[in-house]
């Protein structure tokens, strides 16, 4: 997409030869090359396995460029290149490695726009998202974590943070840069150096994400992207000098490295999957809860770990949720996600779809109400209506598989009580919203649903200094603020 020139303007109007505008961002050049080799030693270098995958647009199925696929012995090359540059990286002065991370951080800033179209494209969430959520808060974590660099003692004070070493990490295709950045940032602050890979459907970020580590003049093999699918990732895991393992994606594939890890004195976090309640109260500002149910399902598709994909709502007020709900979704918008008006963009890749489709077949043979609005889907690539289900019943798959697309299963309670166990039947615990007037109602809730995160009267916000994590089987281990930063060290 080159960026549109504005049409010849008469002589009179000189603003255009004074200020020339900046392209909006749904038309800024993303710049992708036509094939990415792996990124090792600061260098691209082409796959052993001579393999190379195509990475597609979801938004109409179009081929974007083709990945290199690296097998055990290029994911070797890049353990071996990081463990080289472990030793001058780890003892580098923490002022210094933090001059890196905000030069790494301005950088993703000056390219925000490049970098939000190739995000929108790769992996098909609205460019509204990437660029107003995706990029300024993988900025935002490198700043962060350039703060801390040369704070470390401060962390746990009496006490000094080291470093482990070489650390393994694989990323899902939800938030492809932003995975990288909660990843990669507290790593190098902390003195790691590192392996990642990214997920198959969404490397290019990634890779472009290289680039800047160039511009930024990052010491070779301090940061090593390895491209690939499931296969690479075992072997991102398997390396024998890998210290530690950061892992975030389902529970079935944390499940697999846990037991592949286990006894092997590697340290490990897992984010998994989430199944979250959004409890709405009665004397909740209803209006308000209503953005925010939409905001906690539909954000980003669904495709959201700690998505409120299940609507507790008080029975005294549940028939006017479901219509203001109802009417909310009406004007939805679906479509295209580089238009920047499209609510919810492409659904990351068809098996996605496929399995959202099941999800949603098996809602409507179970027995509970389907609702969708009635909107026109566009007819080449992945897209599915954001949907609603009601007369859910908490034994319904719906209610209780993580389906990780725009589907909401509301329930009921009557007492606050009820809302509790019913939000924690779940095998999950990342995350959960309460909507009430009652500031006692709020904090009674808080401490009593077993959920990493509890957003009250608001959803799905993010801050780097505030750790991110889970209960149950939602994994363990923390993203961002000092629980992060300790997770990539050992205290001495
Ligand atoms: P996934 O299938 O588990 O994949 C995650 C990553 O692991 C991908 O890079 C994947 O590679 C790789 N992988 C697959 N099999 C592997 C194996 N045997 N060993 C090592 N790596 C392997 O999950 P996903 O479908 O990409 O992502 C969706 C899941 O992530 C959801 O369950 C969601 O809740 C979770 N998530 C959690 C958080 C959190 O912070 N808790 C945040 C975002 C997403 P390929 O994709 O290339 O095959
Ligand atoms: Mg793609």
């Amino acid at each position: 997409m080159p960026a549109k020139k504005s049409p010849a303007r008469p002589r009179e109007l000189l603003f255009g030869d004074l200020w020339e505008f900046d392209p909006a961002p749904e038309s800024a050049e993303p710049f992708i090359a036509p094939r990415y080799g792996l990124f090792i030693d600061d260098k691209f270098t082409a796959p052993k396995s001579r393999k190379y995958f195509d990475t597609i647009a979801p938004r109409n199925g179009a081929k974007l460029s083709e990945i290199a696929l690296a097998n055990a012995a290029d994911v070797d090359a890049a353990y071996t290149a990081a463990a080289k540059a472990f030793p001058a990286w780890s003892k580098l002065p923490g002022k210094e490695r933090g001059k890196y991370l905000f030069r790494i951080a301005r950088l993703l800033q000056d390219r925000a726009r490049e970098f939000a179209v190739a995000e929108t494209l790769d992996g098909g969430k609205p460019i509204k998202e990437s660029r107003d959520f995706d990029l300024p808060m993988a900025a935002a974590h490198f700043f962060y974590h350039a703060g801390w660099a040369d704070k470390l003692e401060f962390v746990a004070p009496g006490r000094t943070l080291q470093p482990l070493g070489v650390v393994g990490q694989i990323i899902p295709w939800n938030f492809p840069l932003l995975m990288l950045a909660w990843k990669i940032a507290p790593a190098l602050a902390t003195g790691n150096t590192v392996v990642l890979k990214p997920a198959e459907t969404t490397s290019i970020t990634a890779l472009k994400f290289a680039t800047i580590l160039q511009q930024a003049g990052l010491p070779p093999g301090v940061v090593n992207i390895v491209t690939g699918a499931g296969e690479t990732g075992a072997a991102v895991v398997d390396h024998p000098l890998a210290a530690k393992i950061a892992f975030t994606g389902s529970t079935e594939v944390g499940k697999i490295i846990q037991r592949a890890l286990a006894g092997s004195g590697k340290k490990l976090s897992l984010e998994l999957g989430g199944k979250a309640a959004n409890i709405v109260f009665e004397d909740a500002p209803l209006d308000q809860a209503v953005e925010g149910i939409v905001n906690g399902i539909f954000f980003n598709q669904g495709h959201v770990c700690c998505a409120g994909s299940r609507l507790l709502v008080q029975e005294s007020v549940a028939d006017l949720v479901v219509a203001k709900l109802k009417r909310r979704m009406q004007v939805l918008r679906v479509g295209d996600p580089l238009d920047k008006n499209t609510d919810i963009g492409a659904i990351n890749s068809a098996e996605q779809l496929a399995k959202i489709k099941d999800l949603v077949a098996s809602g409507v043979k179970e027995g509970a109400e389907l609702h969708q609005p009635s909107c026109k889907l566009p007819a080449k690539g992945f897209y599915h209506a954001p949907t609603l289900f009601t007369k859910v019943s908490q034994s319904h798959r719906v209610a209780r598989e993580e389906i990780f697309g725009p589907v909401l299963s509301v329930l009921t309670f009557r007492t606050p009580e009820e809302a509790i166990e019913k939000a924690s039947n779940t095998p999950f615990g990342l995350s959960a919203g309460v909507w009430t007037d009652k500031g006692s109602k709020i904090l009674k809730m808080a401490a009593e649903l077993k959920a990493g995160v509890v957003w009250a009267n608001t959803y799905n916000k993010f801050d780097p200094s505030s750790p991110f994590g889970g209960y149950k089987q939602s994994g363990f281990g923390r993203e961002g603020g000092k629980h992060g930063l300790l997770d990539y060290a050992i205290l001495k």
